[in-house]
């Protein structure tokens, strides 16, 4: 790679404003330069005299590298994860809906209960996905200061975006009533607390100083990280992936099923980044982690569960055929004890046996090759998840 040295910056134009003072004639161009002038882009803004980062001197928060500086990397796994996320790139229109569409519109094809397990799972997603997406946007993103970590959160805002996508398209192409679906979390009460349980732990942080001490605010975003990527990405969507996915199962709207699983694939890796982002933090930061406030995550993460069973129990008191209702309440207790796993904290629920281990199967895409009527069309350049080899 090309450097500078001092005899080349001796021959730059070392004050471009004054330059351009010397060719241009028009009032307009005048007005221009002196606005210029009065924004002192020299002074402040970069600190000129700064020395180029060093990969020791990045933290996931509480940085002082310049976070527009994405090199020399420190964080190789969160780059990674973004390297992944970008091959799994993937548009709701491209994935095709004509069975869907004669199954909802045919008498007979589906049971009211499933109709309303597809529509409930709608609308719990369609309001999620976006609270999501504006909290990485207005707060998470803000309060990390790490290049790496950014780059990969930028890729799921839009990963976010292209969900919330998804289920416009589905309710559009189903001929679902769309403010009725996506009005649906102000009406009904167990989708109503999920969010708002969500919305509670978000954080102003244009307002700091609300917290009495830096590290008082820290752990209420460390408590926002765990609230977003632990219990809304990986527990408040676990009733509604398994239900539309067991119905995918039987061939029942394989187009909402194929969607399903790609959000499902996201939304694995957005809970895993989560996971990782809080555990480094932990390294980094570790007098934040006080018993007290392991405590407190544990039992966050117990209470969000607790919701979405009551959600499920609202949503599929039968369970619907392949899953019974006892099924689906083992299940979710058995991925919180794995959130509370990965989080290093204790195991609650105890349920020794994942009652849908064909889930942990859908996570990877790998296998159950003739799940769906037809062929999964690979969209990504990525071997390391190519959906042709399984
Ligand atoms: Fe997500």
């Amino acid at each position: 790679m090309t450097s500078y040295n001092d005899a080349k910056l001796d021959t730059l134009i070392q004050d471009p404003i004054a330059e351009m003072r010397r060719t241009v004639a028009t009032p307009e161009e005048i007005e221009a330069l002196n606005y210029l002038q009065d924004l002192d882009l020299m002074n402040g803004a970069i600190d000129t005299q700064g020395q180029p980062i060093r990969a020791d001197d990045k933290m996931i928060i509480r940085g002082k590298s310049d976070v527009n500086q994405l090199i020399p990397f420190k964080y190789e796994w969160a780059w990674q994860k973004y390297l992944d996320a970008s091959a799994n790139h993937w548009m709701p229109q491209e994935v095709a809906m004509t069975k869907d569409i004669s199954q909802w519109k045919t008498e007979g094809e589906l049971t009211e209960d499933e109709r309303m397990i597809v529509m409930r799972a709608l609308g719990f997603f369609s309001t999620a996905d976006s609270v999501v997406m504006n909290n990485l946007t207005l707060a998470i993103n803000e309060w990390i200061t790490s290049p790496e970590h950014r780059q990969y959160i930028a890729t799921q805002i839009k990963e976010e975006s292209i969900h919330q996508h998804a289920y416009q398209y589905i309710i559009e192409s189903l001929g679902m009533d769309q403010e009725f679906v996506f009005n649906m979390y102000r009406k009904v009460p167990s989708m109503t607390a999920k969010s708002a349980w969500c919305i509670h732990h978000t954080v102003d942080v244009s307002d700091r100083s609300k917290f009495a001490t830096e590290d008082d605010f820290d752990r209420a975003m460390l408590k926002n990280l765990v609230s977003q990527y632990v219990v809304m990405e990986g527990i408040f969507f676990y009733c509604g992936f398994a239900s539309v996915l067991s119905m995918g199962r039987r061939n029942k709207l394989p187009g909402t099923c194929e969607q399903f699983q790609y959000i499902l694939r996201d939304e694995s890796m957005h809970l895993n980044f989560g996971v990782d982002t809080y555990n480094q933090i932990k390294i980094e930061q570790p007098h934040l982690f006080t018993p007290e406030f392991n405590k407190h995550v544990r039992m966050m993460v117990i209470s969000g569960t607790l919701l979405e069973i009551a959600f499920a129990r609202d949503t599929a008191p039968r369970g619907i055929l392949g899953y019974n209702a006892s099924d689906m309440e083992d299940y979710l207790k058995f991925i919180a004890d794995r959130r509370l796993e990965q989080l290093g904290l204790e195991v609650f629920f105890k349920v020794k046996n994942n009652p849908f281990q064909w889930m942990s199967e859908m996570m990877d895409l790998r296998k159950e090759r003739n799940f769906f009527e037809r062929k999964i069309l690979d969209y990504q350049s990525s071997s390391s998840l190519s959906w042709d080899d399984f």
